[in-house]
């Protein structure tokens, strides 16, 4: 299959209406099937009109590093993270392969930060401060390994748990809204697969929103640089990245409507949320006992639950840890 030039952008003729929107019109012709299409049937980063990005994705989107033949893994691993940086053009390519290349991508980029995350929040034997960690009493070292491994088991079915919550979700939504023939399962289980990683950087609480039980909030109330601002700012990055990422793979890889691809992302992130949080929830008895909160730290949980005063909460464990 010989691919034509595409750097040169036709523009229509005057009076051009979209191929499949008679009613708008044109703003370029594309350069592979000539056909004229409307603002929202142009593929800016794919230079072409939307039909020809649903039957030709391989022509329109770099392969993925880590299903491509003769690539070392190491570097299929990092190319392909940094695929996770240009969702727009490296969409169309989730569209074609199996599950389980993606998978073992999960395993490897997703896997060890969801143990790692269940580690501080559900260990019993090791009490965590700031770039400090002290044992619980005098427990045997075989004690404290099996005890970090359950807590890691933890972190991982919570993660789990919200992946496979998101994935089902996702793979549902798209094969409802997208295209007949292309939208399918895999496309959205090797995007939530390859870019799982993403979801590690969203917030999430427990203990009846007191805690924030996250990845990231954890590593920073550890290392001593927790950071309100840039906590939240994390979290925003990390939402719009993986709304962004999952707008793209409905659209470019399973041609979901402009509209529809726009908000299935939210539900799917909402999801992912809710599955969290009642995981949580359900989780809770597993955690070590909350230790009593100073009195100068009650004001903050007394002002309301509400989600801005997750940056005060994090306060409590810390201080009450040593
Ligand atoms: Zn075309
Ligand atoms: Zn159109």
């Amino acid at each position: 299959m010989t691919t034509p030039p595409d750097d040169e952008l036709i523009p229509p003729s005057p009076g051009d209406m979209c191929r499949v929107h008679p009613e708008r019109l044109a703003v370029l012709r594309c350069p592979r099937c000539q056909r004229p299409a409307c603002f929202s049937c142009w593929q800016p980063v794919q230079r072409r009109c939307h039909a020809c990005v649903m039957a030709f994705p391989a022509e329109v989107s770099p392969s993925i590093p880590w299903e491509t033949e003769g690539v070392s893994w190491w570097r299929g691993l990092v190319g392909t993270l940094r695929q996770g940086f240009s969702p727009s053009a490296t969409a169309p390519a989730l569209a074609h392969g199996d599950v389980r290349s993606a998978l073992g991508f999960a395993l490897l980029t997703w896997l060890p930060f969801a143990a790692l995350q269940g580690i501080i929040p559900y260990t019993h034997t090791l009490l965590f401060a700031e770039r400090s960690v002290t044992l619980s009493g005098s427990p045997a070292a075989a004690h404290v390994a099996l005890d970090v491994a359950r807590a890691m088991s933890l972190g991982v079915l919570l993660g789990v748990l919200q992946l496979a919550g998101m994935g089902l979700a996702f793979a549902s939504l798209t094969r409802a809204y997208g295209l007949a023939g292309v939208a399918n399962a895999t496309t959205a289980w090797r995007t939530v697969f390859y870019r799982g990683f993403i979801v590690l950087l969203l917030p999430s609480l427990m203990a009846g929103g007191l805690m924030p039980s996250d990845l990231v909030a954890n590593l920073m109330l550890f290392t001593g640089a927790f950071e309100p601002t840039l906590y939240v700012f994390v979290a925003v990055v990390g939402g719009v990245w993986l709304l962004t990422t999952l707008r793209t793979s409905a659209r470019l890889a399973q041609g979901v409507g402009p509209g529809m691809s726009f908000l299935i992302p939210f539900v799917v992130l909402a999801v992912g949320v809710l599955v969290r949080l009642l995981a949580e929830t359900a989780l809770q008895p597993l955690m070590p006992p909350l230790r009593e909160a100073p009195a100068a730290v009650a004001p903050a949980e007394v002002d309301g639950g509400h989600g801005a005063d997750a940056a005060e909460a994090p306060e409590a464990p810390r201080e009450a840890a040593p």
